[in-house]
């Protein structure tokens, strides 16, 4: 008598998928080219007012500096995407 059993234990741990590296989808306005960022080649700039916050990038086809102005949304899903961000403190 043979006795086959498969057993499977499946781990009860919740796992959590976080990816390694985030991407961003960004176009350059410059030479309309489309590429994917990590979050390291971003940085993003918090002012006091939605047009005082943008966020930058260097263009890797024409080497263009792009800036873009961030919505809150936008805003949102760099920071939790770990990309850097620079306040701006308004002197008063
Ligand atoms: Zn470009």
């Amino acid at each position: 008598m043979s006795n086959l059993s498969a057993v499977s234990s499946i781990s009860s741990v919740p796992t959590v998928v976080v990816p390694e590296s985030v991407r961003f989808r960004a176009a350059c306005p410059d030479c309309r080219a489309r590429f994917e960022l990590a979050a390291g080649a971003i940085r993003l700039a918090i002012g006091a007012t939605s047009r005082t916050t943008f966020y930058s990038f260097t263009c890797p086809e024409c080497d263009a500096a792009v800036r873009r102005p961030a919505g809150e949304r936008i805003v949102e899903l760099l920071t939790d995407g770990g990309v850097r961000t620079l306040r701006l403190h308004t002197s008063h």
